[in-house]
């Protein structure tokens, strides 16, 4: 509590410094425990944190809101729009309930080509250097000896970034055969089906596109980034029971994991917005088919309100 004369300090900061900017936060998973291969994911304890925060001391608003207030140049004092990307179930067991005890607005943008059981690669990739049972991993032929939790953290992100660029079929086939190799079993779907996406949908979350199979749509042909964006609006509207109007690019770099072509696919689908991974806030300049956003990892709640704060002297 001594603190919170200085949040107050913030707030009135964002005020003088945040008009008319609008902050983005993106979220993956909310663990309903701490995770030691994701050390940076926040559990439901510092999600619940997040979130009172942003109720005490922001504005919190739908997309939709947001975009009208943009565009109108009428956004509130210390706006700021809560998204998650993926689609992961624990995004309705475990971030739901807490995003509907502070009525906070949130979109989800889900990769429907998970939506069946299979997890995404990442996570499977993951999930080879977390099982605590196996003390060695034969990594394509080289057999490396399991340790801590932060030498299999290490290897995992050095194995992420070796894969994330290939082809998506050859990444696909590259971690089946780690699996293989390794012999390993699939862990839990760790992502939402139709059924779950339409009980968030249901429960007042607005559903966004993420694509099908989350490419990085820059490697694809024109014709196939066409598929990718356009049939998974299609199918989460199908499944959701309502319009899909807003986008994430996997990835989210633009430049590096999308460029214009993907940009104007999107608008002529008829999305209202599209979001990046770049790291900003958004003013009624900014297309909205690029809006920027950001990720706020800080442990402490003055670090997390200074970060909120920071965005703003941005200029985008
Ligand atoms: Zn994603």
């Amino acid at each position: 509590m001594r603190i919170l004369p200085m949040h107050k300090l913030l707030q009135l900061a964002g005020k003088l410094l945040g008009r008319n900017k609008l902050s983005i936060l993106i979220y993956h998973q909310v663990l309903a425990e701490h995770d030691p291969m994701r050390p940076s994911e926040p559990t439901a304890e510092v999600f619940d944190w997040h979130m009172r925060l942003l109720q005490r001391y922001f504005t919190p608003l739908s997309l939709d809101d947001a975009l009208h207030h943009l565009q109108h140049n009428s956004l509130p004092a210390n706006a700021v729009c809560v998204t998650f990307d993926d689609g992961y179930l624990n995004n309705l067991t475990v971030a739901q309930p807490i995003l509907a005890k502070y009525n906070i607005p949130a979109t989800v943008y889900i990769a429907t080509g998970f939506s069946q059981g299979t997890n995404m690669w990442n996570d499977r990739l993951i999930y080879l250097f977390a099982d605590t049972k196996r003390q060695q991993i034969n990594l394509q032929g080289e057999l490396i000896t399991l340790a801590d939790w932060p030498q299999r953290r290490e290897l995992a992100q050095q194995w992420l970034m070796k894969l994330k660029y290939l082809p998506i079929d050859q990444r696909l086939v590259a971690v089946e055969n780690l699996y293989q190799e390794n012999e390993a079993a699939e862990q839990a779907p760790l992502m939402m089906n139709p059924n779950e996406i339409k009980q968030l949908a249901a429960a007042g979350v607005c559903i966004g596109a993420h694509t099908i199979n989350h490419p990085i749509l820059k490697v694809l042909s024109p014709a196939e980034q066409q598929n990718e964006i356009v049939q998974s609006k299609q199918q989460l509207e199908q499944w959701a029971e309502r319009p899909v109007t807003h986008f994430a690019y996997p990835n989210g770099v633009l430049g590096r994991d999308f460029d214009e072509t993907a940009v104007n696919i999107v608008q002529n689908a008829g999305f209202d917005s599209a979001v990046t991974t770049d790291w900003g806030v958004s003013t009624g300049e900014n297309s909205v088919f690029k809006l920027k956003r950001f990720t706020p990892w800080d442990r402490s709640r003055l670090k997390f309100h200074i970060r909120l704060v920071n965005r703003y002297w941005q200029k985008g």
